[in-house]
This record gives structure tokens, C-alpha cells and sequence, in this order.
């Protein structure tokens, strides 16, 4: 099969590999639809550590079951899938509490570090094991169906973060999460939600998206615009999807006492808080990891329209394309969001 192969940092080329075999509790999936993440452009660099090569990178990715192992029961040859980027074992303590994002034996596929190597769907074939499985609508383009991993991220986000009907919110990052987490946001009873960055191309598509005020951190003091909007108490909750010191800050002074700050960001591995603010004001800060078992409501909330990714693709492209749109990527062309690669001829 073809496979998009990270032979050494920086060097993405198509190769011929090996199909993947199928274990007995696994799929064999003719991948149809793969999205570039961020994590993968880092991966691709070699910033991040978490992409060694020789490595398939993909993690958010639809097909169709082509096979399946004798244990994989209810998998359906022709059924079109997606599938959790977190290969959870199903078996621990977290996993059988249902936190299958905090698996003590937890892969992410497509990524490769000096503990594992889990090859992803940036190839014609990959095989999953059926747990991890979710079918599809026939009606939801793959296209648009490799946009429910980074959907469930945003969902599982905003379910952390102890919101209450009518909260006011702040979504700090307009990228592919922060955009995301908004449109979450408004499906789970927020009237009110505020955007910031520092990018007007993506403040104007949060506004598009449903934002009731976009705020140019670059031209104006957040915080203060966050304050002017509710009146001097701050938002109830703010999801901060960057990860930078000063974007942290920004979260934590713009939260009403009580309020409560969801971290999904993390560019940066450390970073400095504004701790008095934090305790005298009695903020929670809430981590938030991948997700976990938010995909039907995911795979739903596309279908019925509840969320609109179609603004948030780029590019729709064939794998061979690869390594120009990872280049592209990596060297921040403007307007460019999600690039979705198409190893497969099912061009639904
Ligand atoms: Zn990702
Ligand atoms: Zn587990």
C-alpha cells in the first residue's frame, strides 16, 4: 500500500509499504480521509519529540472496515468508521472508569516515541482495534468525518469545564481547537461567548462561527474588553487553547471569582501564573486531555448540523500532496486551517 512515510525530520516522501494485518481484535480500515494536526506539523520538525521517525504519522482519520479479526465483534465489512487517536486498553483502572484518555497503557496513533511506535492513517490502510471504532452516517462526507477527533478535544474541553446554562465565556486561541471549543460552547447553553487572538483573518471566522465578541489581543488590553463586556465581573469560564504565559494570564484575570480557567493549550511545556490571583479569587484551573467517550455526541452534532467544520477546511488533497502541505503548514502560510489528505478513492 501507499503510505506517507516521516523517514527524517523534515523528510516526508509516499512509499510503498506492507498492508497492516489485522490482530483478532482488531479492523483493517481503507482510510479515506486524514487530517494534518498541529501536533503532527511539530511532529513533522522534530519539536516536539513525539515523532520519531521512521514514522505514519495521522490521527484524525474516517474510511471504511475492509476486514476484521475474529474478535472484533460488530465490525461490519463496508461500514464507513472513524476512530479514537487514543488506543486505550480497555482494561485498566481509568479505562474500566471510563477516563479511556488517561489508559495507563495509552498510544496515540501515528506518533512514535521512545517508549512506542503506533503507525497512523496517513496510508492507504491502518489497523485499529475495534474498541476504539465509531460508525458513521453514510451521509457524513469523510472529509468532514476526519473532523471529529479534534470536535471530541473541543467537547471533552468544554465538558470539563463545570459550566452552568446561561455562563458567560471566553475562548482564548482561534485556531482549529479555540474555533471548535466555540461552536461546543454555544451547543452546550453558552449565550455568550468571546473570542480572542491576535489574528484578524481568524477573529473575523470566530465571528462568523457564532462569536458574540471577537477581541484583537494585539490592538486592545483582553482583559479589559472581557470586563467592559460583563459588566466588571469577568466570564464564568475560560478555555484557553494556546498555552503561552501571557495567554494563560489573560485566562486567569478574565474569570469572575469562582470562575473556572480549561487549559488545552500547551505550545509551551511551562509556563508562569499569576498564582495570588489564582487562590485570593478561587479559580479552578481545569486540565483538559484528548477526550473521552465523546465521539457519538460528536459524530451526532455533525450530522444534524449542530456544528459546521466546512470553514474550517482548507484543503481537501491527495496523500501524494502531502509533504507540500506540511511545508506550507510549517511555514505558517496565512489562512491556511485544517489540510485534509484522501489516501483513498472513495471521494465521498
Ligand atoms: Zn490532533
Ligand atoms: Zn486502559
Amino acid at each position: 500500500m501507499k503510505a506517507l512515510l516521516l523517514s527524517e525530520y523534515g523528510r516526508l516522501e509516499t512509499v510503498e509499504v506492507p498492508m497492516p494485518r489485522p490482530g483478532p481484535d482488531e479492523v483493517l480500515i481503507r482510510v479515506a480521509a486524514c487530517g494534518i494536526c498541529g501536533s503532527d506539523v511539530h511532529g513533522y520538525d522534530g519539536s516536539s519529540g513525539r515523532r520519531i521517525p521512521p514514522i505514519i504519522m495521522g490521527h484524525e482519520a474516517a474510511g471504511t472496515i475492509v476486514a476484521a479479526g475474529a474478535g472484533a465483534s460488530g465490525a461490519r465489512e463496508g461500514q464507513p468508521v472513524t476512530f479514537d487517536s487514543t488506543i486505550y486498553c480497555g482494561e485498566c483502572d481509568y479505562c474500566r472508569k471510563g477516563e479511556v484518555n488517561l489508559c495507563d497503557r495509552r498510544q496515540v496513533l501515528g506518533v512514535s516515541t521512545p517508549e512506542y511506535r503506533r503507525e497512523g492513517a496517513f496510508a492507504q490502510y491502518v489497523a485499529v482495534p475495534n474498541r476504539v471504532v465509531h460508525k458513521l452516517p453514510a451521509s457524513t462526507p469523510f472529509a468532514e468525518a476526519a473532523m471529529i477527533e479534534p470536535l471530541a478535544v473541543a467537547v471533552h474541553a468544554v465538558a470539563l469545564s463545570n459550566l452552568r446554562k446561561g455562563d458567560a465565556a471566553l475562548v482564548i486561541g482561534a485556531g482549529m481547537i479555540g474555533l471548535l471549543v466555540l461552536q461546543a460552547l454555544k451547543q452546550a447553553g453558552c449565550p455568550q461567548v468571546f473570542v480572542s487572538d491576535i489574528d484578524g483573518t481568524r477573529l473575523q471566522m470566530a465571528k462568523d462561527l457564532g462569536a458574540s465578541a471577537i477581541i484583537n489581543a494585539k490592538e486592545s488590553d483582553a482583559v479589559a474588553e472581557v470586563k467592559a463586556l460583563t459588566s466588571g465581573a469577568g466570564v464564568d469560564v475560560a478555555l484557553e487553547a494556546v498555552g503561552s504565559t501571557p495567554t494563560v494570564k489573560t485566562a486567569i484575570e478574565s474569570v469572575r471569582k469562582g470562575g473556572t480557567v480549561t487549559l488545552i493549550g500547551n505550545i509551551a511545556p511551562t509556563v508562569e501564573i499569576p498564582l495570588q490571583a489564582v487562590v485570593s479569587r478561587q479559580i479552578r484551573l481545569q486540565g483538559s486531555a484528548a477526550s473521552s467517550g465523546e465521539y457519538p455526541r460528536c459524530i451526532e452534532m455533525l450530522a444534524s448540523g449542530a456544528v459546521n467544520v466546512k470553514p474550517l477546511i482548507s484543503v481537501v488533497a491527495p496523500l501524494e500532496e502531502g509533504p507540500v502541505w506540511f511545508e506550507r503548514l510549517h511555514e505558517r502560510q496565512p489562512n491556511l486551517m485544517k489540510v485534509i489528505l484522501t489516501p483513498g478513492e472513495d471521494g465521498k
